[in-house]
């Protein structure tokens, strides 16, 4: 079962992956964590994205598709991905459908969890003073869910004709979306 959480940032894409991976043994593919450790790492790929994930914008699709194909063999023996923040473009998209297609593989079920924008801003406000992450900030905040709704909003009709989209109510507690992203797994299966 290959599954991708949709949604702005602070949706609870990454709160969901975590459960997931806990009580399903799926594993979670998140590409906002594997750039922030390479950052953390003082790699050369760190350096090229920092000042991307500083100001909110995207860092290019050929970064975030290589960081994925790396880790596709790992999550097959795991018997199935949660893609948590990719794919963001539907270039982006259309490449994770082709390496899937090329291992024999696809994406089965994507779920759009729905949180509308004045929640976004008061979570994230609280999430910024609770962990301090950077790219948390009121300022850059707004660029990311620009960012959201220019380059990845677009990725819906793409996932709605290809019969896949299911929208949850992502403004329910973390237990409420956490059963019915169960219920969709189990629709799905
Ligand atoms: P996230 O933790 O998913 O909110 O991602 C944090 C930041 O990493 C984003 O604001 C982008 O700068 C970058 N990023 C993460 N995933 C992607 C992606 N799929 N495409 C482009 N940029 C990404």
């Amino acid at each position: 079962m290959n599954l991708i959480l949709f949604g702005p940032p602070a949706a609870g894409k990454g709160t969901q992956a975590k459960r997931l991976v806990q009580e399903h043994g799926m594993v979670q593919l998140s590409t906002g964590d594997m750039l922030r450790a390479a950052i953390a790492s003082g790699s050369e790929l760190g350096a090229r994205v920092k000042g991307v994930l500083d100001r909110g914008d995207l860092v290019t699709d050929d970064i975030v598709i290589a960081l994925i194909e790396d880790r596709l063999p790992e999550a097959e023996a795991a018997g199935g991905a949660i893609f948590d923040g990719f794919p963001r473009t539907v270039a982006q998209a259309q490449a994770l459908d082709k390496m899937l297609a090329a291992r024999g593989q696809k994406i089965d079920l994507v779920l759009r969890l729905k949180v509308d924008e004045p929640s976004l801003i008061e979570r994230i406000s609280k999430r910024f003073a609770e962990q301090g992450r950077a790219d948390d900030n009121p300022e850059v905040f707004v660029t990311r869910l620009a960012a959201y709704n220019a380059q990845t909003a677009p990725l819906l009709p793409y996932y709605i004709e290809q019969g896949k989209l299911t929208e949850l109510d992502g403004m329910a507690s973390v237990e409420t979306v956490a059963a019915s992203i169960d219920a969709a797994l189990s629709g799905a299966a």
